[in-house]
């Protein structure tokens, strides 16, 4: 019998067949900051960023991280309550910034749940990432079946992440992957298409750079609008232009193209709360755009790294 490789290699995938079972990522929320906000490299973050740090705002609301678990098991668990097992993922802000007390702290409390959630994830800024943080990181492993450290890309130019108000650089994306893999971290890239000042092929670029970085897996997002960030009112005041889905769809396929199958797609487009978001519209359900990429590589006879080898 033939056995048809998937045009795409994607987490979810592979953890089924690992675990035998789904696992969903429970967000857990620390409430700290990131250099970008407090005034150490800028004031007021990322143009898209919004008050909650891009996370849950649950530290926000005095939820704290017993709270935050139950709940988030039991929406991960919620079309079948004897399934999905866990990652715990620390998401908002930067999570080694400003200083590693809390995370350490949390850490501690969180060893507890690591036979429902065998895998830590982590997200931070490449120049928050230290050599203590590493450290503390590598720390967890013996805990864990693994452990993800998730950087901010963004884009691949320097330029864009000064005019979007990002203020990190290329070179410390790949000190901080050189950092965690020199720990036996994992490393997943977060990548945005259709930053202001991007070109068609930024996406393009930024996998080139993820590649060389030797990361483990990727994250593929559209520039999305949300309310209360800097970006909404440049939107509202006409100065940027946002992708239409087709055209996203076209950059990831592009983008796929290049991917080497052994890099994992940990998401291939983004969403956001209904009452946060403002655009692009319309703006098709995850699962449609899973199946456009997919159909888009189909139609060209192609796949995840059909064209690695030859960059
Ligand atoms: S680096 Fe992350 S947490 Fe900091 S402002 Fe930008 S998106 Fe928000």
């Amino acid at each position: 019998m033939e056995v048809t490789q998937p045009l795409v290699h994607t987490l979810g995938r592979s953890l089924m067949q690992r675990y035998g079972k789904r696992l969903r990522r429970v967000m857990l929320d620390l409430g700290l900051t990131c250099p970008n906000r407090d005034g150490s490299t800028g004031y007021g973050g990322c143009i898209y960023c919004d008050l909650a740090g891009s996370g849950t705002g649950a530290a926000q609301r005095q939820e704290d991280l017993d709270t935050q678990w139950a709940v988030g098991l039991k929406r991960a668990r919620r079309t079948n309550p004897q399934g999905a097992a866990a990652i715990l993922y620390f998401q908002s802000y930067s999570n080694t910034y400003p200083e590693l007390a809390p995370l350490a702290a949390a850490l501690d409390h969180i060893r507890q749940w690591a036979d429902v959630a065998p895998i830590l994830a982590i997200g931070t800024r490449p120049d928050c990432f230290s050599e203590e943080a590493a450290h503390l990181l590598a720390q967890q492993l013996p805990y864990f079946d693994e452990v993800w450290i998730e950087f901010g890309l963004e884009s691949a130019d320097d330029a864009i992440q000064k005019a979007i108000g990002r203020h990190d650089t290329l070179e410390n994306f790949y000190l901080a992957c050189a950092r965690a893999q020199k720990h036996g971290l994992h490393r997943i890239a977060h990548c945005i298409a259709g930053l202001p000042g991007e070109q068609e092929n930024g996406l393009g670029k930024q996998v080139r750079e993820v590649i060389r970085a030797q990361c483990e897996g990727i994250k593929f997002h559209q520039l999305m609008v949300l309310r209360k960030t800097k970006l909404a009112k440049m939107w509202m005041d006409g100065q940027v232009e946002l992708l239409t889905a087709e055209a996203y769809i076209q950059q990831v396929a592009n983008a796929l193209e290049i991917l080497p199958p052994e890099i994992l797609v940990h998401r291939l487009v983004a969403e956001a709360a209904a009452e946060e978001y403002l655009a692009p519209k319309p703006w098709p359900g995850r699962q449609k755009v899973h199946s456009a990429i997919e159909l888009e590589l189909q139609s060209r006879g192609s796949f995840q790294g059909k064209f690695a080898s030859i960059q």
